[in-house]
This record gives C-alpha cells, sequence and structure tokens, in this order.
C-alpha cells in the first residue's frame, strides 16, 4: 500500500511528487509514468521559454504562477546546475493596429507586476538589428531552459529521497473506494490513500477511468517548428515575439533562441489527428472521431474557422509560416526554414464549447487530477506542484 501515487512522468507529475516527498519524507510515495522515461510528451517537446507572465488574465493562477515559477525555476536551475539563459523577450509591433495592441499589453504586463522597457522604433534597431518593427516591449525576465532536464532533475531528487518511479508503466483503470485508491496499470495493481494524475494530453482519459462524468476534453493541438540553420544562431539577441491578437494570444509564430543553442520559428497551432502523434502523417482514428464526436470541440473549431484554416494553410504552406516570420525578421528565406520536431499541446475544451483558459484542477475526495495545464504550465511547475501538494494536504487533514 502507498500513501500516494502520482500519474505522469512529465514536469508537473515530477515537481509535484518531488515536493510531496519534501512535505511527508516518512511516506511511501510512487510515481507512474506509461513511456520508458521522462518528459516525452509536451514537457519534452516545447519551445523552452522560461516565460515571464505577460498575456495572462491578472489575478488568474497562469499569472500568480508563472510570475512565481519564473523566479523557482531559475532558483532550481542553479541549485542543480542545469543551463538557463535569462535572455529576455522581445514583442515587437509591425504595424499601427499591433501598436495599439502593446498599449494594452504594456498595461497588463503593469497588473501583472512586471518589470519591462518600452523600445522606439530606433532603440528596437540597436538592441536586434535584424529584426524590424514600429516599436517594441523588452521584457528582461523571459529566458530558456530545456525542461526535459529540468523534469528528470526532478525525478532524481524524488529518487533519491526516497519516492519510486515506474517507468513502461500505463495506467488503465481507477477505482476510488472509501479508504483507497485502485491503480490498475498493464503491471498490476497497485493501491494507494490519495492519487495525483498529472496526465497532460491524457487528462481527460484519466479523470473519466475514476467514473466521473466528464466536464471538459482535451482537444490536441500540434504546435509545428522550423529550425534555422547554424549560420544564423546569432540572428537574434532576445525571443522575438509578434504582438498577439488579444482573441488568440497563443497565435504567432516567435524566434526562439534555444538553449543549445539553435534558433527555431514557431509554433504554429493545428489540430492534431493523433493525442501523441508527432509526424504531421500521424492519424488515429479514435482520436479524431472522438474529436468530432464532441461538441464542445465542435463549437471551437466553428468559432475558430478563420484563424484555424490560415494555421493549416501555413503547416501545408512553408511560405505562409515564412510570410508570418518575415513580418519581424525580413532577411530570412525559405532555405532559412530547416525542419524540427513538432509538440503537441493539452488544450481543454469546456463541454459548452470554450477553449479554457487557467490552469484547471478536479479533485475528488481522494484524488487532485491536473485538467488543463498548457503553457505555461512548464515555467509555473513548481508553484502548480506545491498548489497540489496543498491540496493533498487539505485531503489528508481533512
Ligand atoms: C509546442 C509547445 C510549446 C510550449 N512551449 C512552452 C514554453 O515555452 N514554456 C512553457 O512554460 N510551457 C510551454 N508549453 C507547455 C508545457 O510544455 C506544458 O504545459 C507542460 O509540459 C505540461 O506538463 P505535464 O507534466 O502536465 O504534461 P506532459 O509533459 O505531457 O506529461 C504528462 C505525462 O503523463 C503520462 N501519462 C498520460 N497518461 C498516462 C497513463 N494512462 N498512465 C501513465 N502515464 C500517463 C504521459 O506519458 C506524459 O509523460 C508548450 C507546449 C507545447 C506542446
Amino acid at each position: 500500500m502507498y500513501d500516494f501515487i502520482i500519474i505522469g512522468g512529465g514536469i508537473l507529475g515530477m515537481s509535484t511528487a518531488m515536493q510531496l516527498i519534501e512535505a511527508y519524507p516518512e511516506r511511501r510515495i510512487l510515481l507512474v509514468e506509461k513511456e520508458n522515461g521522462p518528459a516525452k510528451h509536451q514537457t519534452g517537446n516545447n519551445s523552452g521559454v522560461i516565460h515571464a507572465g505577460v498575456y495572462y488574465t491578472p489575478g488568474s493562477l497562469k499569472a500568480r504562477f508563472c510570475l512565481a515559477g519564473n523566479r523557482a525555476i531559475k532558483a532550481f536551475c542553479e541549485t542543480h546546475a542545469i543551463p538557463f539563459d535569462e535572455c529576455g523577450k522581445l514583442l515587437v509591433a509591425t504595424n499601427e493596429l499591433e501598436m495599439q495592441r502593446m498599449q494594452s499589453l504594456w498595461e497588463r504586463t503593469e497588473a501583472n507586476g512586471l518589470e519591462r522597457s518600452w523600445l522606439s522604433a530606433d532603440e528596437l534597431r540597436e538592441r536586434e538589428p535584424n529584426i524590424t518593427g514600429l516599436g517594441g516591449v523588452f521584457v528582461p525576465s523571459s529566458g530558456i531552459v530545456n525542461y526535459a532536464e529540468v523534469a528528470a532533475a526532478m525525478g532524481r531528487e524524488f529518487e533519491i529521497k526516497g519516492g519510486e518511479i515506474l517507468y513502461a508503466t500505463p495506467v488503465t483503470g481507477l477505482e476510488e473506494r472509501t479508504d483507497e485508491v485502485v491503480v490498475k496499470t498493464t503491471s498490476g495493481e497497485f493501491v494507494a490513500r490519495y492519487l495525483v494524475s498529472c496526465s497532460g494530453l491524457m487528462a481527460d482519459r484519466v479523470v473519466q477511468m475514476l467514473g466521473l462524468p466528464p466536464k471538459f476534453t482535451i482537444c490536441p493541438f500540434r504546435g509545428e517548428y522550423y529550425r534555422l540553420p547554424p549560420e544564423h544562431s546569432r540572428i537574434v539577441n532576445h525571443l522575438i515575439y509578434p504582438i498577439p491578437d488579444p482573441a488568440m494570444p497563443f497565435l504567432g509564430v516567435h524566434l526562439t533562441r534555444m538553449i543549445n543553442g539553435s534558433v527555431t520559428v514557431g509554433p504554429n497551432a493545428v489540430l492534431a489527428w493523433k493525442r501523441e502523434g508527432y509526424n504531421k502523417r500521424d492519424f488515429s482514428l479514435t482520436d479524431s472521431l472522438a474529436m468530432l464526436a464532441n461538441p464542445g470541440i465542435r463549437k471551437v473549431l466553428r468559432a475558430n474557422l478563420r484563424p484555424g484554416l490560415v494555421e493549416l494553410k501555413n503547416s501545408l504552406y512553408k511560405k505562409g509560416f515564412l510570410d508570418e516570420v518575415r513580418r519581424y525578421c525580413p532577411s530570412l528565406t525559405s532555405n532559412d526554414l530547416q525542419p524540427h520536431p513538432a509538440g503537441i499541446r493539452a488544450q481543454a475544451v469546456s463541454n459548452d464549447g470554450k477553449l479554457i483558459d487557467d490552469f484547471l484542477f478536479y479533485n475528488t475526495r481522494r484524488t487532485v487530477n491536473v485538467c488543463n495545464a498548457p503553457s505555461p504550465a512548464a515555467t509555473s511547475a513548481i508553484p502548480i506542484g506545491a498548489h497540489i501538494v496543498r491540496q493533498i494536504q487539505a485531503q489528508v487533514d481533512g
């Protein structure tokens, strides 16, 4: 019998495990992960940005946890000798509409308590000679890191303190009883007093294993990237982002310096026909039918048809992608966009057809389940883990 079982070896499962064993050093804690190592899904296939917290609604969990997470991840990396770079982020306005939107973002960054500076077109050119725009906002606290390394280090901390990790162990069923939770896996059954699930792209399916009515569905969105050739790895000094449409803050390809020295262009956001299928042609009939049969997802697709089609066009034709980035980095050419692996975002959609914006948790008497943890959840992993531990403590004490 375990005291706690955690499902998911991404950054949220690992962060929770690490902090749970700090809170309960004498207890037996097990983490189960279906893949053969940590961070094989979102955590290992993302932009690697330590976000500052520019866009999020003031007071939301995203805004609070991102601000705290930005500092916590950097401190964790310092303690564990994981390379990171606080290279700062530059938001660039390329037309009058974006200049107006930049003003709103400026106010939001104020409300979110961020240090930042307003750059004129000349100041922008001085900082980034290869970037053109009418103006920009510079946010110095944004950075870059390899989140797979962070998650692996958290897993090691957990194991050093006596936690157990079982890889290659998919959870296939759950049963919550009055005083315990039974976790059925392909390697047999495990029983725990309490359960935490951090199962990313499978969050809705894991919650449904508890026999609860589904309150949300995961809609998987591919995030496709290109990589610039090595001779362009110094083309930018910071992370370069366009000013987003406030209705679609996650759209807009950016130039991202990666911690390994390369520069990526992306990601876009197109519907994925297989939840964990990373190749462009991957297709799962089960996943696709489930998605199309879901009224919430159908409503989201109808409401976002136009931007959805633009994203699809840019996914199919490199030129569309190139045009997006050339708006602020005009020297790039089609030959500069080289292949780079895609990631897949787990975005929760409510039954009434809304993209759930904030982080979302769903608790029962003996379980805490992460239901929506898209970007900036990697940045926010330490405060999210701490939040989960507080909820578990309330269940244990209550
Ligand atoms: C393209 C892209 C770019 C992003 N960029 C950034 C960024 O720059 N900065 C940022 O902060 N965030 C970013 N994010 C978001 C960030 O990557 C995620 O929010 C974060 O990694 C979520 O972590 P997780 O542990 O919840 O999920 P995951 O890393 O997906 O982990 C979930 C784990 O659960 C396991 N699992 C699922 N079902 C089962 C089961 N039945 N049994 C056992 N194990 C199971 C899976 O195998 C997986 O390992 C990005 C995401 C994407 C996709």
